[in-house]
């Protein structure tokens, strides 16, 4: 059956598995060497319009871990939303990885940081009592589901910038972003003022693929070891650079984020025209948030629906819309709904 519990239960798309199997055959150079892993480089600068620099990685946790500690000495303040990933699901990751450093998280509605509330949370610049501040980080799309505005990130990476503080994005479900506001990936990224991404591939067509990119090579600095040195400098990297290059040709991650987001907009009005649901946040990107009555959540999990009530706040349901959700699984869920 079909599972809307997260966009990481599906599988990989064809496109990609396709790209695997060929990158299977013979051999090739290892630790990155290989001919997709280099042609990675000129394909990502490609789709984001100037020249980056892109590490590969094989989980989400890593890439937002390590380019943190790049961009944070161990005595830094990383600003953050309170619901975010690195705050809530990374298991002291970032505060491991940066060696110590400490998140600051905010609470602006929706789960997206004000730019007000961010200029006002910046303290204790020169203060040797203090963590000093050193990095803001945004997710796109966020994890309530919403997206941040091209002139809500330049707002924020403005203050960030004048005070000497670095801009990174978690990216998870960045291809969901760029489709929701069908903005180029360049004005959603460094052309808004960001520094570092944390590009995910996996929950959105890939098997295990994300990157880290840089949009400014100054920052790279010592990346190459800290990367070595986490263990995501991937022996056979071909493997997961045949995924992003697949994944980011002929339209692939943006043809199945557009899917997800338009699947996520029709659960979204469906489950909105339930009288004893409720919209907690508006549906902007592939994830669903709404309250639901304890009889639905019973009434869903005895169906094998698997719906955790318990999400962000501990007081949301999330339904999440993949590269594959079908219509009739949509109507098949409520369905299910309309016969409680
Ligand atoms: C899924 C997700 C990640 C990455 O998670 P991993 O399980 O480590 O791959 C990072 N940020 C957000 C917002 C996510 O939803």
């Amino acid at each position: 059956m079909a599972l809307f519990t997260s966009d990481n239960v599906t599988g990989a798309c064809p496109e990609v598995m396709d790209a695997l199997i060929k990158a299977n055959s013979g051999v090739a150079s290892s630790y990155g060497n290989d001919k997709w892993s280099s042609n990675l480089q000129k394909k990502f600068s490609e789709i984001f319009e100037t020249n980056v620099i892109i590490f590969p990685a094989t989980s989400g946790t890593a890439s937002n871990s390590l380019a943190l500690s790049v961009l944070s000495p161990v005595f830094g303040k990383i600003y953050c939303h309170e619901l975010s990933h690195i705050n809530t699901d990374e298991c002291g990751a970032p505060e491991f990885f940066t060696g110590g450093a400490k998140l600051i998280p905010m609470r602006g509605p929706d789960g997206k940081i004000t730019a007000k509330e961010f200029s006002e949370s910046i303290r204790g610049t020169g203060n040797v009592h203090l963590t000093q501040p050193a990095v803001i980080s945004i997710t796109q799309s966020c994890e309530t589901g919403t997206v941040y505005q091209l002139e809500e990130i330049s707002a924020i990476s403005e203050i960030a910038h004048a005070q000497g503080l670095k801009v990174h994005m978690d990216g998870a479900r960045f291809a969901n972003a760029v489709a929701s506001l069908n903005v180029s990936p360049a004005e959603m990224t460094w052309k808004s003022g960001i520094d570092v991404l944390s590009f995910g591939g996996t929950k959105n067509g890939c098997l295990a693929a994300e990157a880290i990119v840089f949009f400014k090579p100054e920052l790279v600095g010592n990346f190459p070891y800290l990367h070595k040195r986490s263990g995501h400098l991937i022996s056979k990297m071909r493997f997961v650079s045949a995924q992003l290059k697949a994944y980011l040709s002929n339209d692939v991650w943006l043809r199945n984020a557009r899917h997800a987001n338009t699947m996520a907009s029709l659960l979204s009005k469906g489950l909105a025209a339930v009288p004893d649901i409720k919209l907690v946040h508006p549906t902007q990107a592939n994830e669903i948030f709404v309250s639901l009555p304890n009889p639905i959540v019973k009434h869903l999990n005895d169906k094998g629906y698997e719906v955790n009530h318990d999400e962000l706040d501990g007081k949301a349901a999330r339904f999440v819309a993949a590269w594959n959700t079908e219509e009739k699984d949509i109507d098949k869920l409520l369905k299910t709904i309309a016969k409680k």
